[in-house]
């Protein structure tokens, strides 16, 4: 039986995912970025969240657990660096897994945004939810982390199989290609950005994606084939990395 997957904006520019594993009616929430619409949400669907999975300690991602575990009485899993915002009932870190009901979930070491973050793989599924890991076109500023971690990170996310559909926690992608479009001027990546524009301006999302898309056409997986582009030629992948970064660090699009 399927994971269902509801999907919804929050805050200025997050979505909020709550889960549903079919065969036991097992309810999880990733990530906390706003209490009051994950319990507006779980209300209108008629779903009792039996877990909250988070991927990181930011506020715009584990902000809402106090509230909600008051509320609804549910389990909190997450890396031990949520602590450092609210509660968390069960530690985990990269290789332990977590059942949702009948669906589990890989959990992947993905720091570099912040040192402890980590990714929620569902294998059955092909359901990947990267918190701010990946993002459509893009990747999370290094906060806490070194590239060398982030470019580990991305290469274990980059290894999942390329029809695992990738829920980012941000709308991102019209900002991430214009950057993008700055570093890259490949057919894949120009033809993708103007579908993104598009939906965009239909108002459409453009998450969830694949980490098939996202190894042909977003420039940080792609940071060694564009290493000459950044001024990094012949330097090792993790520095080709740090150079689309820092050029995306600066970018004023
Ligand atoms: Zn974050
Ligand atoms: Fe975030």
């Amino acid at each position: 039986m399927p994971l269902t997957v509801h999907q919804f904006a929050c805050l200025s520019d997050n979505y909020g995912f709550l889960i549903r594993d079919e065969a036991s009616g097992m309810t999880a929430c990733i990530d906390t970025p706003d209490s009051g619409a994950i319990l507006r949400e779980l209300d209108d669907l008629g779903w009792d969240l039996d877990m909250i999975l988070n991927t990181h300690w930011h506020p715009d991602h584990a902000g809402g657990n106090a509230d909600i575990k008051l509320i609804t009485g549910c389990t909190i899993v997450g890396p031990p660096e949520v602590t450092r915002i609210g509660p968390l009932d069960r530690e985990v870190d990269g290789g332990d897994t977590v059942e949702l009901g009948e669906t589990t979930f890989q959990v992947i070491e993905s720091g570099g945004h912040t040192l402890g973050h980590i990714a929620f793989f569902d294998a059955a599924d092909r359901v990947a939810f990267v918190g701010d890991t990946l993002f459509a076109l893009g990747c999370g500023r290094l906060f806490e982390g070194t590239p060398e971690q982030m470019w580990t990170s991305l290469q274990r996310l980059a290894a999942l199989p390329d029809d695992t559909k990738v829920y980012c926690a941000h709308e991102y992608t019209a900002s991430n290609a214009r950057f993008a479009l700055s570093v890259d001027d490949s057919a894949a990546l120009r033809g993708r950005a103007e579908a993104v524009f598009a939906a965009r301006e239909r108002g459409e999302w453009t998450v969830p994606t694949s980490i098939g898309l996202e190894k042909a056409t977003n420039p940080f997986l792609r940071a060694p084939a564009l290493a000459a582009r950044v001024g990094a030629a012949g330097e090792p992948d993790a520095r080709a990395f740090a150079a689309v970064r820092a050029a995306k660090d600066v970018f004023k699009g």
